[in-house]
C-alpha cells in the first residue's frame, strides 16, 4: 500500500522533476515480495525509499543526471543497494541530480530542474536535489544521497531535513559513480535524527569490494543514541562565528549558551582563516582533475549514449560534446589543466599539502574537543536570481562561511545538518562533526541538539 500512494504522490508531482526515473512494476514486484514473507524482521521492511540517480541498480536506468547515461542500464546493484534489499526497504525510485554530482543548485540535471518546496524562486541546493526534494516534502521517510562537497549537507540546510555524511569508508561506494573518489561519500537524508541512527544501523559495513571500505567501530546507533556522555566537548572556530550574518551570529550564540547550560562545555577554537579561505580553490583542483580521470571512460565506446561515427576519435568527442552540461564541460576543462606535467607540480602537489595542512589542524582541535559545531549554510536557501554560481570568482573575506563543510570531505570526517532556525518561514541547519570513526558521537549529539 505504501508503494502505491508512492506511486501516485510521485505521479501526481511529475513536474517537480524530483525522478529520473519511476520503476512502477519493479515497485510493485518488491512489495509483493515483501508481503510473502510477512515474518521478516527489519526496521526498514516495507520501508520506501529513493536513491539518487548515481547509485547503480540492477535492470532500473541509472543516469547520473546527465544525458550521456540517458539510457545506461545497470547489470548489478550498488552495494548499499543490496543492502537495503537484505532488509526489504523498497527502492521507490531514482531521483534526480545535478549532472554527475557537480553543482550545488538543483538546476543542472538533463531531466529538468528542481526547486525549493518552501518557495520555488529559491535554490533547494545539490547535487543530491531530488533526494532532498522527496524527504522534504515526506513522500518517502528516507533517501540516498552523495557528498564531495557539501551535497548532502547543504541542500538538507535549505530545506529544513536531517542530512548524514558518514565517515569516509564507512559506507560502501561500490557502484557509486564516482565523481572524485577521495571526496565522495554516500549518505542520507531523513526527516529525523533516530530514523537516521535506522539507517545508518542497517548499512554501515565493510564491504570487500570498496578498498577504502572501513569497519566503524561502536555501533548499535539507534540503542545508545540518547546516551550523549555528559563529559562531551563542543567546540565552534572563532573566525567562523565572527563572520557570521547578525542573525545567525546571534542564533548561533545563544545554542552555545544553552549548550554551556545543559552542562556541557563549550570552547571557542582557533583555526587559521588562510587555510578556510583555500577551500574553494582545494575543492576545485582536487575534485575537477579526479572529476577528468573517473569519467574517462564515458566515451559513447563501452556504453551511454553515442554520436556514430566511423572514426573513433570524432565519435568520442561528438558524444562528449552533445551528451555533457556547460558545467560539467567546464570542470573536465580545468581538471584537465591541472592534470598537465608542469601543472601537477606547480598546483595539485601544493593543494595537496594544504588538504593535509587543514586535516592536521583539524586533528589538533579534536584533541580539545569531541564534537566542532559548523554553519550548515550561511543562511536560508538563496534566490535563483541572486544566487551566484558556484565556480565563480568573488572577492569576499566572508565567502569561506559557505564552503566550510568542503572540510568534512577533505578530512573524512563524520558530519550531520540538522535543522537549526527558520528565519521568514525558511529553515537555516546546523552542522555537527566529530573525529574520523566517531560517528555514533555524532549521531548523539544530534539527537540532544534535535
Ligand atoms: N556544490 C559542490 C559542487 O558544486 C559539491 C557537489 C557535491 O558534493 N557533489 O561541486
Amino acid at each position: 500500500e505504501l508503494a502505491l500512494d508512492f506511486i501516485q504522490e510521485a505521479k501526481k508531482d511529475a513536474a517537480a522533476n524530483f525522478l529520473t526515473t519511476l520503476p512502477e512494476n519493479e515497485i510493485i514486484a518488491q512489495a509483493k515480495a515483501i508481503d510473502a514473507h510477512p515474518n521478516f524482521q527489519s526496521l526498514l521492511t516495507g520501508v520506501p525509499y529513493l536513491a539518487k540517480d548515481n547509485f547503480a541498480t540492477k535492470g532500473i536506468r541509472t543516469t547520473g543526471g546527465s544525458k550521456i547515461l540517458e539510457n545506461f542500464i545497470p547489470p548489478y546493484n550498488a552495494t548499499i543497494i543490496d543492502i537495503l534489499n537484505g532488509h526489504q526497504a523498497l527502492m521507490a525510485g531514482k531521483a534526480s541530480l545535478d549532472e554527475l554530482g557537480m553543482g550545488g543548485t538543483g538546476l543542472l540535471s538533463a531531466f529538468g530542474e528542481i526547486y525549493n518546496p518552501y518557495d520555488k524562486k529559491r535554490l533547494i541546493g545539490g547535487s543530491s536535489s531530488g533526494s532532498v526534494y522527496a524527504v522534504s516534502k515526506g513522500y518517502v521517510p528516507f533517501a540516498l544521497g552523495t557528498d564531495t562537497g557539501d551535497s548532502i549537507r547543504k541542500p538538507a540546510s535549505y530545506t529544513g531535513i536531517v542530512g548524514f555524511k558518514p565517515t569516509y569508508g564507512a559506507l560502501s561506494r561500490y557502484g557509486v559513480l564516482p565523481y572524485s573518489p577521495s571526496l565522495d561519500h554516500p549518505g542520507f537524508f531523513t526527516r529525523n535524527v533516530a530514523d537516521m541512527a535506522i539507517v545508518a544501523d542497517a548499512t554501515f559495513q565493510h564491504d570487500a569490494k570498496d578498498f577504502t571500505s572501513q569497519e566503524i567501530p561502536h555501533k548499535d546507533f539507534l540503542k545508545h543514541l540518547g546516551k550523549l556522555p555528559k563529559s562531551t566537548k563542543f567546540g565552534y572556530l572563532k573566525v567562523v562565528q565572527e563572520n557570521l550574518d547578525p542573525k545567525l551570529k546571534k542564533a548561533y550564540f545563544d545554542f552555545y549558551q544553552k549548550l554551556s547550560e545543559a552542562g556541557f562545555e563549550v570552547k571557542a577554537l582557533d583555526f587559521p582563516k588562510e587555510l578556510l579561505d583555500a577551500l574553494p580553490s582545494i575543492y576545485m583542483m582536487i575534485s575537477f582533475t579526479e572529476a577528468v580521470s573517473t569519467h574517462s571512460n564515458l566515451t559513447g565506446v563501452h556504453f551511454g549514449e553515442r554520436v556514430e561515427n566511423a572514426d573513433y576519435e570524432t565519435l568520442m568527442r561528438e558524444t562528449r560534446s552533445k551528451c555533457f552540461g556547460p558545467v560539467v564541460k567546464r570542470r573536465f576543462l580545468i581538471g584537465s589543466l591541472n592534470l598537465k606535467k608542469d601543472n601537477q607540480e606547480l598546483f595539485m602537489n601544493k593543494a595537496k599539502k594544504v588538504r593535509r595542512l587543514i586535516v592536521e589542524e583539524l586533528n589538533k582541535l579534536y584533541n580539545k574537543v569531541n564534537i566542532l559545531i559548523l554553519p550548515a549554510a550561511p543562511g536560508v536557501a538563496p534566490l535563483i536570481d541572486e544566487a551566484v554560481e558556484y565556480e565563480t570568482d568573488h572577492d569576499d573575506s566572508k565567502a569561506f562561511i559557505n564552503d566550510v563543510l568542503v572540510l568534512g570531505n577533505l578530512s573524512g570526517m563524520p558530519s550531520i545538518t540538522l535543522p537549526f532556525v527558520f528565519e521568514n518561514g525558511l529553515p537555516i541547519g546546523i552542522n555537527l562533526n566529530a573525529a574520523p570513526k566517531k560517528d555514533r558521537l555524532v549521531l548523539q549529539a544530534a539527537k540532544k541538539v534535535e
